[in-house]
């Protein structure tokens, strides 16, 4: 795939803007007309800086109001015209974007339209330049590419052809079908956008909602199903209009569309015969959480195993070489990394005490490495010992670490070679943990489709649809991401104040990580006695909530006392009912938490603020005014 991106998508001046194009892999760019205007430099010197970067200028734009103008104004639209072809000389592209009229003084017509394009055609041929034709969703008269493609056929120029742009169709749902039909010279470039379904005027959603292909709700592969299957092999190219891409970070942006660009050619590719796109292998289905990592140093280590401890987790056995101790309970493993070089020791020096490394378990780790790389991941590489194993890794959600492990590395062979087994007797009782639920990660906001992407592009999983979370400071958004069998269930929160309890992690824990691991169990009033039994203190939840969730879901009273007595949390949903405990938190807002599964699908959202409240309550100082930012800097 030839890939491409509108200046307008990124944040930045212009050089930033193209430094960041060329970086992200990109193969060329759309200038907008807007960002060369503020930019002190002339056209030549803006093509030199694209050329420099090993950009091609696939085209220039936007060329408004061009055609059905009455006579009197049509003069000076061919005059623009003109000053425009200038404009692109100097820049050195040879395509002019000409959207669709808005203007109220175009007087419409097909064949008005057609004649104005065909003469275009000739004044941009004398130049060896070419127009593009793109129906804009909210056009005066055009606004389906059906009929932009009527317009170019009758204007019956080599040099005129058809724009299609994917937000502009999908969100009319025109029949994409009817892109099959056209033939593949006469599109000159197709631009491609997703955007969130959200209901409302056209114009608006297009100017600010945009995002990146697989970011958003569209059908958007199914778009370039169609577009590949005429034969088109030229430039895909992303013009996507978005508040948060305009105020985040240019090289992330840049970098999350060449991914989204090479995901979606990897879908097509998959069930059109076409040659755009690289082969690589498929989406890995995640089978387990392998083990997690926590970095942190001999003091902070001795509260974290602490809590391990009283949460049932037996030590099991040393690390031959590195100060690293593994915990299990059931299925799960945990890993209290203290050592004081290589990269968990980094990690440690800069979040503090974290779980910065996550395994997880695929089918076929080498592939699904494979795929990573294909899909722009970072790849993570340490020293080990002689003989230690080495598993594929990349970098993940704030710098953190997943490694990538499978039957071939398997974990019992991973505890033989690199660990030595404790005999004696730990004093902890088994709780009956059974295996990691879920991870929730905190993340800022702004990088939340970034995540979103980079899971579901590389492994096979699906987003659920996002919902507010609402933290007494603020909203929190939350997503899911989650495969089919439940093995991979990740929740990340996005916090967009430091007010909120998930700002407040990010900003103390200076970036994005995972902030709870939620633990499974078969029979949560067991756990929590054996728990209470081994001096766990779990988090303290209001009485109030008690007699709110009894109402509202018409509970025994013996099961409400039952809940209140253990601060254990309830929700039901169409499949079954969820029960969750809580650890209180641990350092500037980790904690555990431990959860039933009666059928039920979801991640206790209705309890979200119940819980967000009790560990503020946990964390506030006393005396502080309630109004007052509640954390103590
Ligand atoms: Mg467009
Ligand atoms: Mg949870």
């Amino acid at each position: 795939m030839k890939t491409s991106i509108a200046t307008v998508t990124l944040s930045g001046e212009l050089p930033e803007k193209l430094e960041a194009i060329a970086r992200a892999r990109f193969d060329g760019v759309e200038i907008f007309e807007n960002d060369f205007l503020a930019f002190d430099g002339s056209p030549a010197d803006v093509g030199k800086m694209a050329r420099d970067l090993g950009l091609q200028i696939t085209l220039f734009q936007p060329f408004r109001d061009f055609e059905g103008m009455p006579e009197a104004l049509r003069i000076r639209t061919f005059d623009r015209a003109e000053r425009k072809f200038d404009i692109m000389q100097e820049l050195g592209t040879d395509m002019v974007l000409v959207c669709s009229s808005v203007s109220p003084a175009a007087l419409g017509g097909i064949d008005r339209a057609a004649a104005d394009f065909h003469e275009l055609g000739v004044r941009a041929a004398r130049r060896g330049l070419k127009v593009g034709y793109e129906a804009l969703a909210w056009g005066r008269y055009v606004n389906d590419h059906r009929d932009a493609w009527e317009i170019v056929r009758r204007a019956n120029h080599p040099n005129v052809g058809l724009i299609l742009d994917s937000f502009h169709s999908l969100s009319r749902k025109i029949d994409i079908n009817s892109i099959r039909s056209i033939p593949k010279e006469k599109i000159f470039i197709v631009q491609l956008a997703d955007a969130p379904l959200i209901d409302m005027d056209l114009l608006y959603w297009s100017r600010h909602f945009r995002n990146m292909p697989g970011e958003g709700d569209l059908p958007v592969t199914a778009f370039t199903e169609a577009v590949a299957s005429t034969g088109y092999d030229g430039y895909f190219s992303l013009e996507i209009f978005n508040d948060q891409f305009r105020g985040g970070s240019t090289r992330a942006i840049a970098a999350d569309g060449h991914r989204s660009l090479v995901y979606l050619a990897d879908q097509v590719r998959r069930n059109v015969e076409t040659p755009i796109g690289v082969a690589m292998p498929e989406r890995a289905d995640v089978k387990g959480i392998g083990f997690i990592e926590f970095a942190t140093d001999e003091d902070e280590a001795i509260e974290l195993i602490a809590l391990l401890h009283a949460l049932g987790f037996r030590k099991a056995a040393v690390h031959r070489s590195k100060k690293v101790t593994l915990f299990e309970q059931g299925s799960i493993r945990i890993l209290v990394n203290v050592d004081t070089a290589g990269f968990a020791n980094a990690a440690y020096a800069v979040h503090g005490t974290s779980a910065y490394a996550l395994a997880l378990v695929v089918d076929d780790a080498d592939k699904a490495y494979e795929r990573a790389l294909a899909l722009d991941a970072e790849p993570f590489r340490q020293a080990v010992a002689d003989g230690e194993l080495e598993f594929p890794a990349i970098r993940g959600v704030g710098g953190g670490v997943i490694y990538l492990i499978d039957d071939k590395s398997p974990l019992g062979r991973f505890s033989e070679i690199d660990f030595e087994p404790i005999s004696e007797e730990d004093a902890a009782v088994d709780a009956g943990l059974l295996r990691i639920d879920h991870v929730a990660q905190t993340v800022a906001y702004d990088e939340m489709l970034t995540w979103l992407l980079f899971y579901t592009s590389i492994f096979d999983a699906r987003k659920t649809p996002m919902v507010d979370i609402i933290d007494p400071s603020g909203v929190v958004r939350s997503q899911v991401i989650e495969n089919e069998s439940g093995a991979l269930r990740i929740t990340m929160n996005g916090a967009e104040n430091r007010r909120t309890l998930a700002g407040h992690f990010i900003a103390e824990k200076f970036g994005s990580g995972i902030q709870h691991l939620a633990f499974s169990t078969n029979d949560i009033f067991a756990t929590a006695e054996t728990l209470r039994a081994q001096g766990f203190k779990p988090l303290h939840i209001s009485p109030n909530y008690y007699d709110d969730v009894e109402a509202r879901f018409g509970l025994d009273p013996d099961l409400t006392e039952r809940l209140k007595g253990e601060n254990i949390l309830y929700d039901r949903d169409e499949h079954g009912e969820y029960f969750q405990l809580y650890s209180g938190t641990y350092g500037e807002g980790f904690f555990f938490e431990i959860v039933e599964r009666r059928g039920y699908r979801g991640y206790g959202a209705p309890n979200a603020i119940f819980r967000i409240a009790a560990l503020k309550k946990q964390m506030r100082p006393e005396g502080i005014p309630k109004d007052a930012s509640w954390h103590p800097s």
